[in-house]
Formats: C-alpha cells, sequence, structure tokens
C-alpha cells in the first residue's frame, strides 16, 4: 500500500507518527493509499525547517522571489493535466471541474508575480523640517496554512504563491482525505527555484492543526473548511497570540426575482447547485423563488437535471461522486430528514443510476421543493448535491430570510432590474455577492471572503487582504546629518 508522507526541507520525507489515515478513490470506493497523520514531532521538524529558510528567503530580492513565482506559473501550467487527474483520483470531481480548479489556482500564482507593486510603501519627504517618513511591509515569518478536502490545489494557493513572495516560509497542512496534490505542488515551488524549506507540506488530522497552532514559531494561520473547526481555529490561534484568518462554511442563496431570464436562472441554479457535486464553498444550497415564478422555474431545473450525467469523473460525466463513505451517508440522511420533514422531492438522487463502480460513493442530484427555514435541510450546511427551493412573495422577504442565516459566505441574485440588484447588493450581508452570476469567486486581484459564520478574522484571502495578512507594516521616520541639526528638546516630537 503507498503511504503517503510529508515535505519538509525540500523534498519528501517520512514522520515519526505511527497514526495512519486512508486515502480512497471516491468513485470506486477502494482505497488507494494511507497518508501518515503527523504528530507534535512531525509538526515541530517541518516549522524548524521553514524557521530555518525564513531568515534568508525573506532577504531575498523582490526579483529573485518573483522569478521563482513566474516560473512556478510555468512549471504548474505544464503540470496541469496532473494535477487535476490527482484531485480526481482522490476528491472524486470531474476532470473538467478538476482543471477549473487548478486554472483558478495558476491566477493567484500569477497575482503574487506581481507583488512588487502590492508591496509597495508610501514616501512623505520633510514631514518635519529635513526628516523624511516612509513605509515598509515586512515578511511575518513562519505562517501555516490549513486547507480543507474540496479544493485540494485553488485553497492551499489561495495563500501560498501570497505568503511566500512577500517573504515568509510556510508549512501547509492539507486534508487528510485528499493529500497527493499538495505534495506535488511543493515539488513544483522547489523545481521553480524556491529554496528547501520555504515551503514545506505536513499530512496530518486535528492532531497537527492543533500543534501548528500552539507552536510559538508560527506567526499566522490561513484556514479554510467547517465553521466549527474554523471558530475553534480562530479561538485557539489567537488566544496563542497569532494573526488567523478562518475561513468557515456556507449556505449560499439565489434569489430569482420575477422578471429573471428563468433559463439563465434555471442553467445558473443547476450548475451552482450541482457542479462537484455541492462541495464547494460557493455552491448553491438554497434557492429563493419570489413568486410567482417557483413552478415554472422548479420545471425548469427539473428537466435539466434529467439530462444530468453522474458517474466517475474520468468518464466525462457531469457530475461525480461525493468525498468518502461516510460523507456519502450523512448527505443520504439529510435527504431522507427533508422527505421526513414534509419537503416535495422533485428530483431524488437516491434512485440515481451512475456511470461508475456501484461501490463508489454516490448520490445524484436532488431537489426539494418547499422546503421551509426550519427543516434542517435549509438550516444545515449539507455540503453535497441538495439543493432547496424556498417559495417567498416578495423581494422583502427573500432579503430578509438571506440576512437571517447564520451564514454570510457567497448569494447571487437574478433580475433584469439594474435597481432591485443595486439595493440587494447594497442590503445583503453576505461578502461576495453575484447579480445574475450564480458562483462570484473574486479573481485573484481582488479577496475571496465571506461575513458572519463564514469567516473568522478580518482580512480574506488573496489580493490586497492577502498581501496585507503576510505582511506587518512599519513605519520609518528618518533624518541625516546636517549642518544644523542638534539640540536638546524633551518635548514631545512635533512637526516645525
Ligand atoms: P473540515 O473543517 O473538516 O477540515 C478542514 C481542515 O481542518 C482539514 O485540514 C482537517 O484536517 C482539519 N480539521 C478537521 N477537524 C479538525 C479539528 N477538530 N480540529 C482541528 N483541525 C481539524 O472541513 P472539510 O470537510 O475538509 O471541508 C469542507 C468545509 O470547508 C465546508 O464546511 C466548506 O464550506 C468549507 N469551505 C469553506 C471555504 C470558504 O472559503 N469559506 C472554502 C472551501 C471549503
Amino acid at each position: 500500500m503507498n503511504v503517503i508522507g510529508h515535505f519538509v526541507g525540500g523534498r519528501r520525507s517520512r514522520g515519526t507518527s505511527t497514526r495512519h489515515g486512508d486515502v480512497f478513490d471516491p468513485a470506486t470506493g477502494r482505497r488507494t493509499a494511507q497518508v501518515e497523520l503527523a504528530g507534535g514531532d512531525d509538526v515541530a521538524a517541518a516549522v524548524q525547517s521553514a524557521e530555518r529558510a525564513a531568515r534568508t528567503w525573506r532577504d531575498a530580492s523582490l526579483a529573485k522571489r518573483t522569478a521563482v513565482l513566474f516560473a512556478v506559473r510555468e512549471l504548474v501550467n505544464a503540470r496541469r493535466d496532473e494535477l487535476a487527474e490527482l484531485i480526481t483520483a482522490e476528491h472524486g470531481k470531474v476532470l473538467a471541474d478538476a482543471a477549473g480548479e487548478v486554472q483558478r489556482g495558476l491566477e493567484v500564482i500569477e497575482y503574487a508575480c506581481g507583488v512588487p507593486s502590492a508591496l509597495r510603501g508610501g514616501f512623505s519627504e520633510n514631514v518635519s523640517t529635513e526628516v523624511d517618513s516612509y513605509s515598509l511591509r515586512q515578511p511575518l515569518g513562519v505562517v501555516a496554512v490549513i486547507s480543507p478536502f474540496n479544493f485540494p490545489v485553488m485553497v492551499p494557493l489561495w495563500f501560498v504563491p501570497v505568503a511566500v513572495a512577500a517573504g515568509n516560509a510556510v508549512v501547509l497542512k492539507p486534508s487528510e482525505k485528499d493529500p497527493s496534490a499538495a505534495l506535488l505542488l511543493a515539488e513544483l515551488f522547489v523545481e521553480a527555484g524556491l529554496p528547501d524549506g520555504v515551503f514545506n507540506v505536513v499530512n496530518g488530522d486535528a492532531e497537527a492543526v492543533d500543534a501548528l497552532l500552539d507552536h510559538p514559531a508560527v506567526r499566522a494561520v490561513s484556514f479554510v473548511g467547517s465553521t466549527s473547526v474554523a471558530r475553534h481555529v480562530y479561538q485557539r490561534g489567537t488566544a496563542a497570540g497569532k494573526r488567523v484568518q478562518a475561513l468557515g462554511g456556507a449556505k449560499n442563496h439565489m434569489v430569482v426575482l420575477p422578471d429573471a431570464d428563468l433559463d439563465l436562472a434555471a442553467d445558473a441554479a443547476v450548475n451552482a447547485g450541482f457542479g462537484s457535486a455541492g462541495e464547494r464553498c460557493m455552491a448553491i444550497s438554497a434557492l429563493v423563488a419570489v413568486e410567482p415564478v417557483a413552478d415554472d422555474l422548479v420545471a425548469r431545473i427539473a428537466s435539466r437535471m434529467a439530462a444530468l450525467r453522474t458517474g466517475d469523473g474520468r468518464r466525462g460525466c457531469d457530475m461525480g461522486p461525493l468525498v468518502t463513505a461516510a460523507h456519502a451517508a450523512r448527505v443520504h440522511a439529510y435527504v431522507e430528514a427533508g422527505v421526513a420533514a414534509g419537503a416535495v422531492p422533485v428530483v431524488d438522487g437516491r434512485d440515481v443510476t451512475v456511470d461508475g463502480d456501484p461501490s463508489g460513493f454516490w448520490l445524484g442530484p436532488t431537489l426539494f421543493d418547499r422546503v421551509t427555514p426550519q427543516m434542517s435541510i435549509y438550516t444545515d450546511e449539507i455540503f453535497g448535491p441538495v439543493l432547496s427551493v424556498l417559495r417567498v412573495d416578495s423581494y422583502d422577504a427573500a432579503v430578509a430570510l438571506v440576512n437571517a442565516n447564520p451564514y454570510g459566505n457567497g448569494t447571487a441574485i437574478f433580475t433584469n432590474d439594474g435597481g432591485a440588484a443595486r439595493r440587494y447588493q447594497h442590503e445583503v450581508e453576505v461578502g461576495m455577492v453575484g447579480v445574475n452570476v450564480p458562483i462570484p469567486v473574486p479573481m485573484a486581484y481582488y479577496s475571496f471572503g465571506g461575513w458572519k459564520s463564514s469567516l473568522f478574522g478580518d482580512l480574506h484571502a488573496h489580493g490586497a487582504d492577502g498581501v496585507a495578512f503576510f505582511t506587518r507594516g512599519k513605519v520609518v521616520t528618518s533624518r541625516w546629518l546636517d549642518p544644523r541639526h542638534g539640540g536638546v528638546n524633551l518635548g514631545f516630537p512635533t512637526q516645525t
């Protein structure tokens, strides 16, 4: 059995822990590898490697750092198919979707190639007589990135390129469910010329995460995962004095107003509800139909769903399996709970015929109508291919429903009324808003992040926030000797 280890000091390595996790091919249900689950000693070794590398990497010129990032860009681009195949083999999402994930990660690498502009400080001449003042942004040192299973390439790339370009060294702790792609990424960074130890990968579970949160040399933590763990990471990390951005779970609403283009809305609901089997933090899971559109919209969505092919991601299907047997069982239980609660199963994914091994972790696309805000299929993040339609009578009722939800990651409004769309983007308490765009993931030069229980911390991922997160500001006030200097004065410095 293949055992997946760590990547420390510029090479693949094995740890000292005796704990292992199982890695599966979700489309066949077969175990394909074991992954080492790091203990405190393994984490300490990775942090030590990063600490050593950070001392010199922080002094590497911007030209050197960006040259490495440009080379990373070329290598990831050249190996994009291989990365996508690794994602599909361990996550299950279809190959085209996996390729899209790699593309979004590449865009952050490209953003990081331009980091010198983002790191530019300010300069003021003569803030006092012959005194100048200027601002710098400097790296933090060692930073940790902890990522979820659902984007094994893109989420690490939201952070690692920016952190490294800003002069930090990184320890990445990927999801133990699909750990292989992170190791290939680390290899590509080293092949591109990144000095050994600047990018380390330590595989593991909660024990490794807590060891990173407690390690005094780790200065900042970027976390992405479920809300309960995000809250824990934020609390434990900040209690230890670290800077933390912890992105959590989501329940994303798509509001359809009566004047919307219903074909566009139906296409969008299907794409955003069932892409990646609903295992996206920006998936649409609640469709809020403002009457009288619900009957017509539900019929259009159901007819599109009839054409979807669920199956092995390597066979050109539209939708793949869920990531593990346990997760599939959990999502099936939600479908049962929805039926028991009285929601109408317009399309029941439990009846799906799959193009794949019957032992895979399957559930077909599922559509519930007449869902109420009290049902667990609405209150909980299901993270599967289950789309719930809630019917409301007015725009005001729709926006009140969205704003009452504890999550605030993404949302979309479908309408042809510019005024209504503008009002929605102003009123809605959600971090990322789409207008006739169902999955409004910001480009790399903007920042990605939700509100409320979808993000703990202040700064979002990549873009200007990412650069701010991975650096700290310093302001220098300087005077160079001049024959007119001097004189003792114990008063508080003021401008003269
Ligand atoms: P998860 O919270 O189970 O795991 C995330 C990471 O935390 C993994 O590396 C895991 O090993 C670690 N972990 C798990 N339990 C832990 C614990 N008790 N203590 C410390 N660390 C722990 O999440 P997941 O199932 O891998 O990913 C799906 C979740 O991630 C969904 O809730 C989804 O919405 C969320 N997500 C959010 C965003 C976003 O941008 N807000 C993006 C992607 C995924």
